[in-house]
């Protein structure tokens, strides 16, 4: 059996502890003689897991009983959806375009009521976070929308937006558990969890209480309301209930390695390794401003699209996977979540410098 370098932005690496633990007890689940994937999600062995899964997530994070945790469905892209459905009262948001996500995002609450795009660094490729500092926030929005990391331009918002008071909602999606964040910031703070977290079909929502209402949008469908999913401990119908297992033996897991800041720690190791040489190195460089840049998803060219080609091809050559960058963008991008091993970044730089020595 071998194992590569995986750096695929998503779904995406797995700590491989976690995965040897589940293929222990993939046959027979804690004596149940079954998978927990062949388990009623209404069992007290099923209980059990999906409670340690919030009990140890809400310790990881330090969120305050006056927060849900929800385990919802449908990918990231349904909460663009359910957001403006569930928390829309005067029907006006202020979205902040750095990417296609938040793009997406703010393209499907215009299907809702007023989207506004009140700051976007579309004019360079969102290759930066643009200034938030004092944006025009109308005094009757309902929230303010970004998307705290960019999976596919590399860019990270270092400082949360100055929102003028209003409720922060913020698509975590592949920043999730990879720094200590102050959760009494965000209204709602939610993301698909196969970037950083587990397999993809789980979404984790962590929603301030008071913005979970039944004054939802006319037509909203019981499956998309908040108030439902909360009321019924994110077991209203049957959960994703492997993935949340397997989330929640990731939360274990960054407990034991020392919880969040111990997580930043290793992450800025690995992606200072991989900046260090691109900064110096006379063939790659990376494409986002350095102030805003992504510690998660980095995204570095050549300058020439046939270098770019026969880099990403003799890296998979060599064990390197997926480092082509996003179809919208080309170059490549190295994704270097929770999981990625700093030996895998290492060995990734020595490969580059290998590569730009032969190249050059
Ligand atoms: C991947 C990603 C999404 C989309 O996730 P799906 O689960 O495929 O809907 C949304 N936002 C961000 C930031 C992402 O990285």
């Amino acid at each position: 059996m071998k194992r590569v370098y995986n750096f695929s932005a998503g779904p995406a690496v797995l700590p491989e502890e976690v995965l040897k633990e589940v293929a222990e007890e993939m046959f027979d689940y804690q004596g149940s003689g079954m998978s927990v994937m062949e388990m009623s999600h209404r069992t007290k062995l099923y209980e059990s897991i999906i409670q340690t899964a919030e009990k140890d997530l809400r310790e990881l994070i330090g969120i305050p009983d006056n927060y849900k945790v929800l385990f919802l469905q449908g990918g990231a892209s349904q909460q663009f959806a359910m957001i403006p459905m569930n928390l829309m009262k005067n029907k006006k948001v202020a979205y902040i375009i750095t990417g296609q996500w938040a793009k997406k995002a703010y393209e499907e609450g215009k299907i809702y009521g007023e989207a506004m795009a009140v700051a976007s660094s579309a004019d360079k490729v969102y290759s930066y976070i643009p200034d938030c500092s004092d944006l025009d926030i109308k005094d009757d929005v309902d929230y303010v929308y970004i998307c705290e990391n960019n999976t596919i331009y590399g860019t990270k918002f270092w400082e949360l937006p100055n929102t003028k008071g209003k409720t922060l909602v913020s698509d975590v999606s592949s920043c999730f558990l990879s720094e200590p964040v102050d959760i009494t910031k965000y209204g709602v703070m939610y993301g698909g969890v196969q970037k950083n977290i587990g397999p993809a079909g789980v979404v984790i929502a962590i929603i301030r209480e008071d913005l979970i209402t039944e004054d939802t949008l006319p037509f909203t469908p019981t499956m998309l309301k908040y108030k439902i999913h909360a009321d019924n401990d994110s077991m209203y119908n049957t959960p994703p209930a492997y993935g949340i297992y397997i989330c929640g033996k990731v939360f274990k897991w960054i407990k034991k390695m020392g919880g969040l800041t111990a997580m930043k720690e290793l992450n800025e190791k690995k992606a200072t390794i991989l900046y260090d040489y691109l900064d110096q190195s006379s063939l790659f460089k990376g494409t986002v401003v350095k102030k805003d840049r992504s510690l998660m998803n980095v995204p570095f060219i050549t300058g020439s699209d046939e270098l770019d080609a026969k880099f990403v091809k003799q890296a998979k050559a060599t064990g390197f996977e997926n480092l082509k960058g996003h179809r919208s963008v080309g170059g490549m991008r190295a994704s270097i979540y929770n999981a990625m091993p700093i030996e895998g970044v290492e060995k990734l730089v020595e490969f580059m410098k290998k590569f730009e020595a032969e190249n050059a």
